[in-house]
Parts: C-alpha cells; structure tokens; sequence
C-alpha cells in the first residue's frame, strides 16, 4: 500500500475487512504453487526441442493462432522422434502413437514419452546432450546464489524453462530444456551481459527447480506483502469456480493444498472488488510499480498496489483461472471464469470476463465482473421519465420495426436492451440475439456471440436469423452498411429489430446512418424510434448535504428562474456506505425520439439534424439534459455529474 497521492483512493480496511472468504476448489488446483507450477501442465509448454504445439490453447483475440510457427517445430519433432528410433530407444509404433497422442494432449515431446515411462528421463538427456553438443546438467539439488536470481528473472526462466546454473568467467551456464533455442540465449545474453553456455535439463528437471528456486523467492515476497496488507485471511471462506471445461489436472491440485500466497491475493482482489460493486478490476503494470484499480459506478478507483514482483505469479495465476495460455505473453487473450463466492453469508454466483494485453511493462489484466444482482431488468426502475417509458415501451411491442439505443461505451446500453427483452419475452415469441460479447445469459432467448475472425460478423449472424423464423431480433451494434441494410430489410419484412448505435444524441442517430450509406426512404419507413442515454452516478442519500449552488449557475445549465429559487441542490460528501466517494450507484439519462409522421417526412426530405430535433421537441422529447435536469430536481444526482454527461 503506497502512494496516497489521490483524492480517489479508497480506504484499505475495505480489503482488509473482505478478508480471505474463499478458498478455492477447483481453482486452486489448477494453479500449481505461485501460480507457476502448473507451467508444464495445465496451458501448452513453450516450444521447445520442438513439438507440434496445437493442444487447447487459448483463444487468441488478435492475430489468429499459433499457426505460423508450427512448421519448424514440426519438423524438428520429427527430429527428435527420428533420433530416438535411430538409436532404439523407442519403437517406429511407439513413437507414431505418441506424435499422434502428444498433439493432443499439446505436451512436447520428450515430456511426454518420460511421463509414460516409455524413455529414461536418463537415456533421452544423454541422446539430447549427445546429439547437441552441450553437456547435461544435473540440477537436481542446484543451489543458486541470489545475485545470479536477480540477474535471471523468474519470468524469464519460465518463459523459457531454463535455470541459471552458474557464471564462471563472464560465461552464464545456463540448464534448459531446448538448448537449441537461440531466441532464449539471446534474450539472457540482452539481460545479463554475459555469453551462455547451454546445457541440457529434463523438463521436469527444470521445472522443480524453479519453483524450488524463485518459488521461495516469490513466496517470502507476497507473504510480507499479505502481512501488510491484512491478517485476516485464514477465515474460512468459499469460492468455487464453476462450469470450467478443461480438464483439471490431478496432480497440480494435490500440490495445490498449500494455498500459495498469490492465490489469497488473487481472491482477496476479486471479494473485495465484489463487495465494493465494483464493474471492473485493472491490474496493471508499469515500470517500477503494480496497480491495482476497480471501476466503481463508471470511475476508477486505486486500491492497492502489490509488490512488482509479484506481476507475473499474479497474472499467471489469473490466466491459468481463466482459461488461458499462460505461456502466451505477446499477444492480447480474452477468457472467462465463473464463480461461487460466499460473501457476507450469502451464495453469489459471478461471471468475470478477462482479458490480457501486453504493455511495455508486461501484461495488463483486466476483468469485468459480470454480476446477474447488478443487472436492472425492470424498465420503470431505469431512469426513465415517464412520457419517454411510454413511448419506448409502445415500440418495443410493435410487431415490425427498428429501434435504436444509442449512446457511448459504458452508458447502460446493454442493460437497457435487456430489459426490453426481458419485457417482450414470451413462450410464443422468437428472440435472437447476437452480441459481442454476451454478457448474460437470458432464458429462453436464444443467444449467439459474434465471432468476426471466423466470419461470424453481426451482419453474417443476422443473415442467418432470418433463416431461423424469429419475431425479434437484437443486433449488438450496428457499425456497418451491410448490418445496416440487413436490419432494415429484417425490419421491413415483419420483424422487430432491436440495436445500438454510436452516436451523441437521438436525432443526429439518423444521419448517422444516412453516412452509413442507407437511402433515407429505407430509414424512415424502418426505424420506429430511437433513443439516447447517458449514466449518472446517483449522489449517497445517507452523507449529501445541500449545495450552495448559485441561482445563476442553475439557470445557466438550464433551469427556469422559479425553478432555480426554489430547487434543493445536493453535493456528495462522503461516508462509510459509499467507500467515501460520496456517490452510490447510477441512474440513467434518456432521451426518446419516436419518429413520427412528421419526422418521417423531414427524414426524406434530408432534413439536417438541428431541424429533426427540433421537431421532436416540439413533438414533446425530453432531450438528455433535460432527463439530468429532472434528476437534479429530484435529488437523485448531482449538477457536476450531469454536467460531465450531457451538453445543452
Ligand atoms: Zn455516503
């Protein structure tokens, strides 16, 4: 815990007090001990003597699979299977089951056949130090001096699964498992300023002795850290990660019973988070230091920030819950977990969405917690004003049409779309979505997440819903003339359409689209109404106290003189129910634009975005504004907060 250096920083005793409440089943065991032993298992090991390396890796959001490095490490399996055929260490058969085998289970090579006793672990280093001209290392009780660790960093010794041995003379000799990995030795020779001599190690080898090396390293780190941080945490708790569908490695869970530090932080992190009503977690590094933030009702917060040494256990230990490859650190992954968390004596079940991405200074993790409790299904408890419910409530239950939700990321969108389904969803109607992401999972509706790197585009998907006799169609996005034209011909031939869209406000949604290429006749004669939204954070009714705001300052944001004089104006101040920030919880801002007869008219006629809204306002809309106005009067949110969200 350092650095108090802003206003937004929450109190500690928030983390202290979440104390350990989980202990994990499943998720433990996966982790192996700091997250780190399951390095060989549980995710496809590093290429190295060269193996075919296609097992279950992760999904891989940017830049496709793997696939462009396969060739030579193909190759080079074959190469070393053919070395051991050659000098009878295993059979023609054997050695075809295993090539066969081994791409499944994505373990190389050599480990494989060791595990399954069908080589000396023995017989296949001499082959290997043989064969490569390097000597074999024994490293069974390496001792290692601390300086030569520091010169060596844990994360580099994963990465490559190699051990530094000794330095002798300006020369590191080094143990690895492929001592013909050039692109390690040149990393360690960048590093450390020394020439490599490679030797040859087991896999297994390799591995016990970095978790026996770095592991007390890393474990007397994060300890101090967790003393520091809380002492609270061997309470008993539970948190059970749930609906995994990978195997889970026996053996890693047994050595898992040690419960290493990381893993307390790492459920420390997300019960706390949890407990806060945070949206999101941002672990994030930098170069000197880690951070830990959480988005609470759309603002950041700093939380903690753990030592930087543990950056790399702390987001192993994350990827390897998520489902991800944990030897994979240069290209962006999204995965997800589920959870059981017994939290203040009650049984939730969370969703998390994560994704890495690699910084400069090393992965960032992000999760957003996908609470079911956070979503608001029920439309009169939204924010809306009532002449605009009315009017979104008649165009949801229209049989045919587009209506549009508009708004920034992060503006409750997606909730509000929910709702309306949850609304029209009945046992007679078809609903189908598709979404990138899905976020909930909604009964009886069918629900399909849109993959743009297989071809599975919003406009490929609604392309096939039409295929699929639905009544109601929701489109996560509209963001292209194709999706647009689909939507408009899916609209125009019985079906109701539900989107968003990226724009400001209402009325500037249709020429929004007439940019998008659509014929203004297509869009008038489709879209049945289109709304805007912002979210406010609503100010905490057990601390505000009344703002002395000016008579004029109100005007000048729109308020009426009488209004001004007689309005209450609240201030957030701050107390142990809203983590001191003064704020709990959002409302949102709404701005409904049913296009009438009218509007349609001026639609065709190209009519430019100030006239639209004007018209609509004549027709009675309540502009965004004016939604925040309504809130400030009511006391619900603040002037700043409607200020930062909105324009006159
Ligand atoms: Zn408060």
């Amino acid at each position: 815990m350092a650095n108090q250096d802003t206003g937004r920083r929450l109190s500690a005793s928030g983390a202290q007090a979440a104390a350990g409440t989980i202990a994990s089943a499943q998720g433990d065991g996966v982790a192996g001990r700091s997250g780190a032993g399951a390095t060989g298992r549980v995710a496809p090991p590093q290429p190295a003597e060269g193996e075919v390396v296609t097992g279950p890796t992760a999904r891989v959001s940017e830049g496709g699979p793997v696939a462009a490095d396969q060739r030579p490490r193909r190759r080079l399996t074959t190469r070393l299977g053919r070395l051991l055929v050659d000098n009878g260490l295993i059979s023609e058969e054997d050695l075809e089951a295993a090539l066969e085998d081994q791409v499944e289970s994505g373990e190389r090579l050599g480990h494989y056949l060791v595990e399954r006793d069908l080589v000396q672990e023995s017989d296949l280093i001499r082959l290997l130090s043989d064969q490569y001209g390097v000597p074999a290392a024994d490293i069974e009780e390496l001792q290692v001096l601390s300086s030569l660790l520091e010169l060596v960093p844990a994360e580099m010794a994963r990465r490559y699964l190699l051990v530094p041995v000794q330095v002798d003379d300006k020369v590191l000799e080094v143990a690895m498992v492929d001592p013909t990995d050039v692109v390690a030795m040149d990393d360690l020779k960048f590093a450390t300023g020394l020439r490599i001599q490679p030797m040859v190690a087991s896999e297994r080898a390799v591995t016990a002795a970095i978790e026996r090396i770095y592991g007390a390293q890393d474990d007397s780190q994060i300890s101090q850290m967790m003393d520091d941080l809380t002492n609270e945490l061997n309470a008993p708790g539970e948190l059970e990660i749930v609906d995994t569908d990978e195997n889970i490695d026996l053996e890693s869970l047994s050595q898992a019973s040690g419960e290493a530090p990381v893993i307390k932080l790492v459920n420390l992190i997300l019960t706390d988070a949890l407990r806060r009503g945070a949206s999101d977690i941002h672990i994030e590094p930098y170069e000197k230091r880690l951070r830990v933030r959480y988005r609470i009702d759309g603002v950041l917060y700093e939380i903690m920030d753990p030592p930087k040494s543990m950056q790399n256990a702390l987001a192993s230990r994350i990827k390897i819950m998520s489902q991800l490859d944990i030897s994979e650190r240069r290209r962006p992954q999204d995965g997800r977990i589920k959870l059981r968390v017994q939290l203040e004596g009650r049984l939730r079940e969370l969703d998390l969405r994560v994704s890495s991405l690699p910084t400069i200074w090393g992965e960032k993790i992000v999760m957003r917690l996908l609470d079911p409790e956070g979503l608001m299904l029920d439309m009169t408890k939204l924010g809306f004003e009532p002449w605009s419910l009315q009017r979104f409530k008649e165009a949801i239950v229209k049989p045919f049409g587009i209506v549009l939700v508009t708004g920034p990321t992060g503006s409750g969108k997606t909730n509000t779309l929910y709702s309306a389904m949850g609304n029209i969803n009945e046992p007679s109607t078809n609903i189908m979505t598709a979404e990138d992401p899905v976020e909930f999972n909604l009964v009886g509706i069918n629900q399909v997440q849109v993959r743009e790197e297989i071809g599975l585009t919003f406009a490929a998907a609604l392309r096939s819903f039409l295929r699929q006799d639905p009544d109601i169609i929701l489109v996560g996005e509209i963001r292209d003339h194709e999706t647009a034209e689909i939507a408009v011909k899916a609209a125009l031939t019985g079906h109701l359409v539900l989107s968003t869209l990226h724009t400001n406000d209402a009325p500037s949604s249709i020429n929004r689209l007439v940019d998008m290429g659509l014929e203004p006749f297509l869009i008038a004669s489709s879209i049945q109404l289109i709304q805007a939204q912002r979210l406010v954070r609503r100010v905490c009714t057990k601390c505000r106290e009344s703002s002395p705001a000016g008579k004029e300052a109100l005007i000048d944001i729109g308020f009426s003189p009488e209004d001004a004089e007689n309005i209450t104006v609240y201030q957030p101040v701050g107390c142990n129910e809203c983590n001191n920030s003064g704020y709990k919880g959002r409302a949102g801002l709404f701005e409904v634009m049913p296009v009438s007869e009218s509007i349609r008219e001026m639609i065709l006629n190209r009519a430019p975005t100030s006239e639209l809204r004007a018209q609509a306002r004549a027709e009675g809309m309540i502009t965004l504004r004016e939604s925040g106005l309504a809130k400030i009067w009511q006391g619900i949110t603040t002037v700043d907060e409607v200020l930062r969200e909105t324009v006159a």
